[in-house]
C-alpha cells in the first residue's frame, strides 16, 4: 500500500503535503505514514490466518516509540536484539510475553533483565549462550524459555552484508549440530525448550530460499519429536524485501498462505519477524537542496541530509529513489549526484539522478522508514533529525530534532 501521492505537483504522505512538514518541522526530517505501517502489519497478520501465529516486528528497523505503539495497538509482538530495545517496548506498554530476544551476543545483564520481565522466548545462538542463560535462570529460580536459532545453510540470494543463513556466517547454530545442541538444552535444568527459529537474511526477493529454510527446520522439528523434544513454536524470522527501485518483492499474502499450508495440523505456533517489510516503504527522508555545484565533471546537488541520516547507500551501495517534493513547474531535469555535507566522499545519497531542482527546493528520499533513523549517527556533530508521523490529515512530531548541546552534554574536559 502506498500512502505517498502527488496532487497538483505536490508530494503528499497521507493527507499532508511534505512541503507543509518542512515548513513546520524543518529539514532534514523523517516522515512516516501510520496507515502504511498498519497496512503492512495487517497483511502479514492476515496471511497467517487459520493457524496460531504471532507477527513479531523486528524493531531494529525503526524503533521510534510511536511506531512501536501503533503496532502494539494492533497486537504485534516484538523481536528485540538488545536490552535497550526491550526498554523501548516496555516504555510503550508492550507485553513482555510477546517479546522474542534475538542476537548473537546477549550480555549477562541483558539476559537477567529480560528474564525478570518474563519475555516470551530467547532465540539462542550458541552452546555457551545456553549455559549462560541456564545459570542466570537458575540464580533467579525460573525456567528460561528457549528456541535455538538454526542456520539452515540456504542462500538467501541477497547482499553479503545482510545475508545470515549460510554456513560461513556468525549467526545461528549449524544445521548439522542442531539436534545435539537441543539434547543439551533439554538436559539443562533451568531451561524450557519451546521453539526453533531461523533468519536467513534481509531484503530477500524470492521466497523459495525461505520456504526451503522452513522445510529444513520442519525436518528438525520432526527429528526432535522422535527424541521426545516437542516444540511449541516455529519462528521463520524476517527478511522479506521491499521495492526500492524496480525490485519485485514477494506477495506477502501468498507467502503467508504457503507457510500456513506447511505447518497446518502440526500443533506449532508460527512466528515471523518482519522489520523492513513493515516500515521500509512507510517513510521518507525529507531534505532541502543547499547548493548546486555545476563546475565539475559531475554535477552535484548538495542537500542537508547525509550519510549520517541515511547510511544505506554508503554502507551497502543501496539505491533509494529521490524525487522532488514540490511542483517542478515543468522545468527540465538535469543529472546530479545527490550528496550530503559530511566530509567523506562516500557521503552520496544517490548517483546520476535526473532532477529539476534549485537551491532551497525540497527532495524526498523514499523508502527511508527502515534502517534509516535506526542506523543514524552524529558523525560530524550533526544532530539527529526530527521524526514526524502522519495520521490522516494530522502530522505528529514523534521525536524532536536533537539540540546540538545534547550531543556533547555527557562529555567532560580534563581537570585543570
Ligand atoms: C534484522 C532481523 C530481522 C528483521 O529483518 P528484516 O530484513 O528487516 O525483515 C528479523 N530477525 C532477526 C533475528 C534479525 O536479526
Amino acid at each position: 500500500m502506498t500512502t505517498l501521492t502527488r496532487a497538483s505537483g505536490e508530494l503528499r504522505l497521507e493527507g499532508v503535503a511534505l512541503s507543509e512538514i518542512a515548513r513546520r518541522f524543518g529539514t532534514p526530517c523523517y516522515v512516516y505514514s501510520r496507515a502504511a505501517i498498519e497496512a503492512a502489519y495487517r497483511e502479514f497478520d492476515a496471511s497467517l490466518a487459520g493457524v496460531e501465529h504471532l507477527v513479531c516486528y523486528a524493531m531494529k528497523a525503526n524503533s521510534n516509540l510511536a511506531v512501536l505503539d501503533v503496532l502494539r495497538r494492533l497486537g504485534a509482538g516484538f523481536d528485540i536484539v538488545s536490552g535497550g530495545e526491550l526498554a523501548r517496548v516496555l516504555a510503550v506498554g508492550g507485553e513482555a510475553s510477546k517479546v522474542l530476544f534475538s542476537g548473537v551476543g546477549k550480555s549477562e545483564a541483558e539476559i537477567d533483565t529480560a528474564l525478570s520481565h518474563g519475555i516470551r522466548c530467547f532465540n539462542v545462538e550458541s552452546d555457551q549462550e545456553l549455559e549462560r542463560l541456564d545459570a542466570i535462570a537458575g540464580r533467579r529460580g525460573v525456567k528460561a524459555p528457549v528456541s535455538l536459532r538454526v542456520n539452515p545453510d540456504v542462500d538467501a540470494g541477497t547482499h553479503p552484508y545482510i545475508s545470515t543463513g549460510m554456513a560461513g556466517n556468525k549467526f545461528g547454530i549449524p544445521h548439522a549440530r542442531a539436534i545435539e545442541v537441543y539434547r543439551k538444552a533439554a538436559k539443562l535444568p533451568n531451561l524450557r525448550v519451546t521453539g526453533i527459529d531461523c533468519h536467513i537474511g534481509s531484503q530477500i526477493l524470492e521466497t523459495a530460499p525461505l520456504e526451503e529454510a522452513l522445510d529444513r527446520v520442519l525436518g528438525l522439528v520432526d527429528a526432535l519429536a522422535h527424541e521426545g523434544i516437542a516444540l511449541e513454536h516455529l519462528d521463520l524470522g524476517g527478511g522479506i524485501g521491499i521495492r526500492y527501485r524496480d525490485e519485485a518483492p514477494p506477495d506477502i499474502h501468498a507467502y503467508g498462505r504457503r507457510l500456513v499450508e506447511r505447518v497446518r495440523g502440526r500443533n506449532l505456533e508460527l512466528l515471523l519477524e518482519p522489520g523492513r517489510a513493515i516500515v521500509g516503504n512507510a517513510g521518507v527522508l525529507l531534505t532541502k537542496v543547499e547548493y548546486l555545484k555545476l563546475d565539475k565533471a559531475r554535477h552535484f546537488a548538495v542537500v542537508d541530509a547525509s550519510m549520517s541520516e541515511l547510511i544505506r547507500p554508503a554502507l551497502y551501495d543501496a539505491w533509494h529513489e529521490i524525487v522532488e517534493a514540490g511542483d517542478t513547474g515543468g522545468r527540465p531535469r538535469e543529472t546530479y549526484d545527490v550528496v550530503g555535507p559530511v566530509c567523506e566522499s562516500s557521503d552520496v545519497l544517490g548517483r546520476d539522478r535526473a532532477l529539476a531542482v534549485r537551491p532551497g527546493d525540497l527532495l524526498a528520499i523514499l523508502s527511508a522508514g527502515a534502517y534509516a533513523m535506526a542506523m543514524s549517527s552524529n558523525y560530524n556533530t550533526r544532530p539527529r533529525p526530527c521524526e514526524v508521523m502522519i495520521d490522516g490529515e494530522t502530522a505528529h512530531e514523534v521525536r524532536a530534532r536533537e539540540p546540538i548541546s545534547a550531543l556533547f552534554s555527557a562529555e567532560r574536559t580534563l581537570p585543570r
